[in-house]
C-alpha cells in the first residue's frame, strides 16, 4: 500500500509589524498632545530656579497639589538658597513633613542649597553636568529646572507619568527612566523636549492614568495597542 502523505499546512499569514517610531505615528502623537494641552506648563508654584529646585525635590512621591500647599509658607519664611543652607535639618523636616519622605527630602534640600551657595554663588547652575553635582538631584529634577526655569532643553523629563505613557505607546521598551529618556531624546525633536515633558505629564494626569486610563476619550487610541487599554 502506498504511504499516506499529509498535506502541508497552509502557511500562516505573517502579522504586519508595527513601526512604533514611524514619523507619521510620532506626528500623530505630537499633534494630539498639542491639541489637548497647547499651553502645558509646570504645575509647581515657583518664582525662580531655586524655588523650582526645592519644589521639584519635594514633589518626589507626592502630588504637585500637596507641594503647592506647603511651598508658599516655606518660601515666605526661607526665600533664598542661603536661608535653606543655614537651616537645621529638624526645622526643615517639620515644615515639609506632609510631603512624605521628609527626612531624605530635608537632607537633599539643605545639601543642594549649601552646594548652590558655596560652589555656584547662590545661583542654581545652568548645565546638566553641574546640576547633577547637587545632592538629591538626578536627571529628572535637573531637566525640570533647566527646562522650565531656564528654557534650556537638555533632556526630556521622565517622571512616573512620562515613563508609563512612553512604554504604553511603545516609544520605549526600556525599564529605567534614564534609558526611556535616551529613547525619547532620539524620537522627539529637541525643540519639543520641554513642552513634550509637560504635555505627557498632563496627559498622564487627565487621560492616560495609571489605573483606569480613559481610552474611550483618548485621541491616541487608534495608534495605541497597550495591554493596559480599557477598551
Ligand atoms: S488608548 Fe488608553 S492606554 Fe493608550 S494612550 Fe490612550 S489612554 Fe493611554
Amino acid at each position: 500500500m502506498p504511504k499516506k502523505t499529509r498535506a502541508p499546512k497552509p502557511a500562516r499569514a505573517a502579522k504586519p509589524r508595527v513601526d512604533y517610531t514611524a514619523p507619521e505615528r510620532l506626528k500623530h502623537i505630537f499633534a494630539a498632545l498639542d491639541q489637548l494641552f497647547p499651553q502645558a506648563q509646570c504645575a509647581l508654584r515657583h518664582v525662580n530656579a531655586f524655588q523650582l529646585l526645592v519644589a521639584t525635590i519635594l514633589s518626589a512621591q507626592c502630588t504637585d497639589e500637596r507641594v503647592n500647599k506647603v511651598t508658599p509658607e516655606l518660601f515666605r519664611k526661607f526665600p533664598t538658597a542661603p536661608h535653606f543652607a543655614a537651616l537645621h535639618q529638624e526645622v526643615l523636616e517639620r515644615e515639609i513633613r506632609s510631603t512624605g519622605f521628609f527626612r531624605n527630602k530635608a537632607k537633599a534640600i539643605i545639601g543642594a542649597s549649601k552646594k548652590v551657595v558655596q560652589d555656584f554663588g547662590g545661583q542654581v547652575p545652568k548645565s546638566m553636568e553641574e546640576m547633577l553635582t547637587l545632592p538629591g538631584v538626578a536627571r529628572k529634577t535637573a531637566n525640570v529646572v533647566l527646562g522650565t526655569a531656564y528654557g534650556m532643553p537638555m533632556g526630556v523629563v521622565v517622571d512616573t507619568h512620562v515613563f508609563r505613557i512612553a512604554r504604553r505607546l511603545k516609544l520605549s521598551q526600556q525599564n529605567t527612566p534614564e534609558k526611556v529618556e535616551q529613547d525619547l531624546m532620539k524620537l522627539v525633536p529637541q525643540d519639543r523636549w520641554i513642552t513634550f515633558g509637560h504635555q505627557m505629564i498632563w496627559f498622564g494626569r487627565k487621560i492616560c492614568a495609571a489605573r483606569k486610563p480613559l481610552c474611550a476619550d483618548c485621541p491616541l487610541e487608534s495608534v495605541c495597542d497597550s495591554p493596559d487599554k480599557t477598551l
